[in-house]
């Protein structure tokens, strides 16, 4: 019998509600130890699930805070298991003293995660749900929670258990052969399965191919705007943040160092970097800037290069261009209000050119669809399934690299034997991969990094 466990469910800081949350068999004679029904009569013992009472919680020595106590039953509750919630006011001493209450009433500390592993161990998650629930808590932007979201409600899941199904099939079609070929099945037509096999091995591949996108969208995107000193550079951030971020001056060279700035563009997370402009002939300290600056663009995610419309393209800019040609860019043509003399087929055989006005805030639409593109989180529609992390990744891998070995084996007319044996390799990599199969290290090491009390 799991233990009964316990924690505190909520930031131990000031805030104007706390939660304990209580876990297992004994939830509801542990919490009864502790908090009393202020209506006569009512206990949590004889309480239903999915019901709540306002009471008075308490230690030997005697009130620690009112509040509310919220009772669920096994099996319909988070965990599985008989849970009570009990909200108090939210102040750490106030938690801490309730939190050693309970403990003394027969509880034991839940460990990181304990909660959400218990729902997982209980059926009531799979394992990329269970995973999702930190995704959707550490969310930072619109399309991270939405992925994540779907991920919680089980987009991976039901993805890869289509998948496993149909590589049950195709597994059941060749053994129906290894075991009676001489009744000429209408499995020993290959391409039955084989069909089916190609299948499954083209979605895998582009589950595969999302994860990237994916973690764009669930980290954000580090993206540097770099270009000569006064093409906009700083009116451009500031437009993308909708602030007075950078400071504007039309003195070249006035953004020195590095100014960062995190903005949520079309759900997306950004953050920007505005750097020192880059040209030759500047001071000491400005030139620690500009390295700053070239190093930054090189690592960057997307470089989105600024460009003034209203002069022709110079040496500093085609060397921008030069240095940048096999980043992920957007070239932004800024001041265009003003007219165009910069060579437009110049730039834009280096790649999408976009034409704006940061000062007046025109082009903006195209600008952001175009950044969209360059980072490929275009490519992903929200609540799509998407692998979440490295294990999930490197489980779809091994099976996509089994089925390809299965299709392979097929084509050169291989032993049903062997392609049987590569087939049972891919589905055991997706039931890992779904939690159905996994090694009780596996479930405590992603646990491990969960928050204690989630
Ligand atoms: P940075 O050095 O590249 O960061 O350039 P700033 O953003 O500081 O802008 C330099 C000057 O160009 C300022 O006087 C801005 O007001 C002006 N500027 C920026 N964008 C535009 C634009 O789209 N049109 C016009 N006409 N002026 C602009």
């Amino acid at each position: 019998m799991a233990k009964t466990v316990a924690a505190i469910a909520t930031p131990l800081m000031q805030g104007s509600i706390g939660v304990i949350r209580i876990s297992g068999d004994e939830a509801i004679s542990v919490a009864n130890k502790v908090f009393r029904c202020a209506k006569e009569g009512v206990s949590l013992e004889n309480m239903a699930g999915y019901t709540a009472a306002y009471g008075y919680m308490f230690n030997e020595k005697g009130h620690i805070d009112d509040g509310v106590a919220l009772v669920f039953r096994a099996p319909h509750s988070y965990t599985g298991e008989d849970v009570v919630e009990l909200s108090c006011h939210g102040g750490p001493v106030v938690l801490k003293q309730l939190l050693r209450a309970v403990l003394d009433a027969g509880a034991v500390s839940a460990g990181p995660g304990e909660f959400t592993k218990r729902a997982f161990l209980n059926g009531k998650l799979s394992l990329t749900q269970a995973e999702a629930v930190m995704d959707v808590i550490s969310a930072q932007s619109t399309a991270a929670l939405q992925t994540a979201n779907g991920i919680k409600n089980g987009s991976v899941y039901k993805k890869i258990t289509a998948l496993k199904d149909i590589l049950v099939f195709c597994a059941a079609s060749v053994a129906a052969y290894v075991d009676f070929p001489e009744e000429g099945t209408e499995y020993m037509d290959t391409t039955g399965w084989l069909d089916k096999l190609k299948q499954v091995e083209k979605e895998l591949g582009e589950l595969i191919r999302s994860f990237d996108s994916g973690a764009l969208i669930k980290n954000g995107i580090d993206c540097v705007i770099a270009g000569k000193p006064n093409v906009g550079k700083s009116t451009l951030m500031n437009l993308l943040a909708q602030s007075e971020r950078s400071i504007v001056t039309d003195i070249a060279g006035t953004t020195r160092d590095i100014v960062e700035e995190t903005v949520e563009l079309d759900g997306v997370l950004l953050r920007l970097s505005d750097t020192a402009g880059i040209h030759s002939g500047s001071d000491e300290v400005e030139k620690i800037g500009i390295e700053k600056a070239k190093q930054r663009m090189k690592n960057a995610q997307l470089v989105l290069a600024v460009f003034d419309a209203g002069r022709p393209l110079c040496q500093e800019d085609m060397s921008i261009l030069e240095s940048i040609k096999d980043q992920p860019t957007v070239l932004i043509v800024n001041k265009t209000d003003l007219g165009i003399a910069a060579d437009l087929s110049v730039l834009q055989s280096y790649g999408k050119a976009v034409c704006i006005s940061a000062a007046k805030g025109q082009g903006v639409d195209e600008l952001k669809a175009a950044i969209m593109q360059a980072c490929g989180a275009n490519t992903l529609t929200p609540g799509q399934p998407v692998l979440a992390n490295e294990r999930q990744l490197e489980a779809a891998k091994r099976a996509l690299s089994a089925v390809q070995s299965a299709v392979f084996d097929a084509k050169c007319g291989q032993t049903f034997d062997l392609i049987g044996v590569v087939l049972e390799d891919a589905i055991s990599a997706l039931l890992e991969l779904n939690g159905e199969s996994v090694g009780e290290t596996v479930v405590s090491e992603i646990f491990s990094k969960f928050c204690v009390g989630k």
